[in-house]
């Protein structure tokens, strides 16, 4: 990795980044939701619960527990309680208006409707649908967008060994159900072929936890085999109907057991010169590299590529906390610059490694795409190379920026329940208001092109 890294054409890569930064933001000036329409309206809710950190975790809290809260009463009560410890921070109104909260009647079921409502409105902008059916419509939408999908099923971490069965009949029934009607719609070349050939239509994404209960990494040769069990149906559906599997990176305790678990399968006779395959790597975590290289080496021997897509992590504030706790060094980088700069270095090498890791580039951050663009250009990759991948409901102009720009945008359509997605939403909320969240300071606090196109590997870490 070193020697061809070192050589990488550094000043170009970065002239080229900021020249394809700007083009992108030029692209989408003007470009936002209509004033008091749905979007509009999210928007400004965002913005609301951004102000304040205190209102925030009450807010998200009270959305993470209201699928569970069966009476009126109990709306009101998580209502008052939870808001009730941020007071002092919530405008006047507001604070009176949650002494007067009714505990009963039709004002209190009317406002329990309403929190419902609204929650389930902000768990559509990020969920997909409910059902296999509601899935396709969605899909055929993306679609038409020219913008291609991977479909997950909500829930993770499972509980009991039932769950775990159910989430691998899920999975069974969502490839047969998707195959049967995305296969036989008309190809979009753009999204249904790269370098290589067609690119399977269907596409989803495993998080493994889903589908053994005991998922952990003390046990790695019984969780292992427990999970290859219920892996290996879906796998082999999924050949026979030419769907693409791409398994989920979760927490950093269950990293090495779910690289192993992936390895293991795809070594097995059925499964060694399969290529319609990934998995998730984390750039947040300083082993990523190392691991990367590791999983080259594993390929080559296999014989047969895999797919890698890159993300920065989802579980930052987890890591960071649950390492403190123990007094473990973090396996993650303390700061964000530090991350975005990992991100362009595996970027890099994901590109140079192609012929063994196919690379995806999960992010919404544009310097971080505008990187990815540049760095494919300098090593001769062409547009239909690699793809880019962007969550559903996030980020949306940049999607269509990109699709103008002629690369595949794969989208990340999570569906299901809403009670199993609750943590899902949780995350995108947190995501999508975090201080250090690329898309809050570029679409909500407006900082310059200028400044969110700068090096992050010469920012520093203020
Ligand atoms: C298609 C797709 C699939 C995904 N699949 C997975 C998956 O399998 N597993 C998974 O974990 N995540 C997954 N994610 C989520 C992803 O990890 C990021 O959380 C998300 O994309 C935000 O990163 P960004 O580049 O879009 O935004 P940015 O705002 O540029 O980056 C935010 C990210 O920076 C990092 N960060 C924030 N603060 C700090 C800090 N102080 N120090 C160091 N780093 C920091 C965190 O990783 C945070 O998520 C996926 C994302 C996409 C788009």
């Amino acid at each position: 990795m070193a020697k061809a890294t070192e050589s990488f054409k550094a000043v170009q890569c970065e002239e080229l980044t900021r020249r394809y930064g700007k083009a992108i933001f030029a692209r989408l000036e003007g470009v936002g939701p209509l004033p008091f329409s749905p979007a509009w309206w999210d928007e400004r809710l965002m913005g609301l619960t951004m102000g304040d950190e205190a209102v925030k975790l009450q807010l998200f809290r009270f959305v993470d527990v209201l699928p569970q809260l069966r009476s009126p009463a109990d709306v009101t009560r998580h209502l008052r309680e939870y808001f009730g410890a941020a007071s002092d921070r919530l405008p006047a109104w507001m604070r009176f208006g949650l002494r007067l909260l009714p505990g009963r009647g039709p004002f209190a079921r009317l406002l329990a409707g309403a929190a419902h409502f609204f929650a389930e409105r902000l768990a559509r902008k990020f969920i997909a649908g409910s059902n296999v059916h509601e899935v396709l419509g969605t899909i055929a939408h993306l679609r038409r967008r020219s913008l291609a999908v991977t479909v997950d099923l909500l829930g993770e971490a499972t509980i009991t060994e039932k769950e775990a069965e159910e989430s691998r009949d899920e999975y069974l029934e969502l490839i047969d159900g998707l195959s049967r009607e995305v296969n036989a719609w008309p190809t979009n070349d753009q999204i249904d072929r790269d370098d290589h050939g067609p690119l399977p239509r269907v596409n989803v994404s495993v998080k493994l936890s889903a589908l053994y209960s005991q998922f952990d990494a003390i046990d790695q040769e019984g969780s292992s085999r427990a999970v290859r069990e219920r892996l290996r149906p879906i796998l082999r559906a999924a050949r026979e109907r030419h769907v693409f599997v791409n398994i989920d990176m979760e927490q950093y305790a269950v990293k090495d057991l779910t690289l192993h678990v992936f390895e293991q399968v795809l070594d097995e006779d059925e499964f060694r010169d399969w290529t319609d395959v990934g998995i998730a790597v984390q750039a947040y975590l300083r082993e990523t590299a190392s691991d990367l290289e590791r999983l080259t080496e594993w390929a080559r021997r296999r014989g047969a590529p895999v797919w890698v897509r890159l993300v920065k992590g989802a579980y930052w504030d987890y890591e960071t906390t649950m390492a403190a706790q123990a007094g473990w060094p973090s396996p993650v980088w303390t700061h964000k610059t530090e991350t975005d700069a990992n991100y362009e270095r595996l970027t890099r090498f994901l590109l140079e490694n192609r012929r063994w890791l196919r690379p995806a580039f999960g992010s919404h951050n544009i310097r971080s795409l505008a990187h990815v663009l540049a760095a494919a250009d300098l090593l001769d990759v062409a547009p239909d190379g690699y793809e880019l991948q962007m969550l559903y409901g996030m980020a949306e102009p940049v999607k269509d920026v990109l699709v103008a720009l002629g690369r595949r945008v794969r989208v990340y359509t999570p569906y299901g329940e809403l009670l199993p997605g609750m943590a899902y939403l949780v995350r995108r909320l947190l995501e999508n208001t975090a201080n250090e969240s690329f898309l809050r300071a570029s679409f909500t606090e407006h900082i310059p092109a200028d400044k969110l196109l700068q090096n992050p590997a010469e920012v520093g870490n203020g």
